[in-house]
């Protein structure tokens, strides 16, 4: 499966920026600037939005655990909606949103697995089961304050 067919917050078969959505690409093919890509790659693949999830719980000795709020120095980065194991929806695709990603100590992250293995949270198609909660709580608000913007 291709790594578009796993992003769903944009339409990317639309000749526009990845991230603003402007139509000024130019001779730019997928964003309109530096920082739309990094915007992009920091919510969409893992290798990029995972340092950035690490750097957010950092702090003057250690990571905060979301869950427990103690500090760890082994932090694992956790789907909040969770991947369900797949290998290629924690590669790239919308659930690595920085709105969907915490830091958990090894315990709680432990803890957590667990109990997801319980009851799975996600549809066939990779999308979270029920409501699209998901999408509800991002309007747009993580995009780069000074990106440009789009004119209809
Ligand atoms: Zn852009
Ligand atoms: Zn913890
Ligand atoms: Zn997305």
């Amino acid at each position: 499966m291709d790594w578009r067919d796993l992003i769903w917050c944009r339409d990317l078969s639309l000749k526009l920026c990845r991230c603003c959505r402007t139509d000024s690409l130019g001779r730019r093919t997928a964003y309109c600037s530096d920082e739309c890509r990094r915007w992009f790659n920091q919510n969409h693949f893992w290798w990029a939005a995972r340092p950035v999830a690490l750097r957010r719980a950092h702090e003057p000795g250690g990571y905060r655990c979301a869950d427990c709020e103690g500090l760890t120095d082994e932090p694992e980065v956790d789907h909040i909606r969770p991947v369900g194991g797949s290998q290629q929806l924690r590669n790239a695709s919308c659930y690595n949103h920085q709105a969907n990603l915490q830091v958990l100590c090894i315990r709680c992250h432990k803890f957590k697995t667990a109990s997801q293995r319980a009851r799975p949270r996600v549809n066939e198609d990779g999308r979270p089961a029920g409501r699209n909660e998901m999408q509800a709580s991002e309007s747009g608000e993580e995009r780069p304050a000074q990106g440009p913007e789009v004119t209809a």
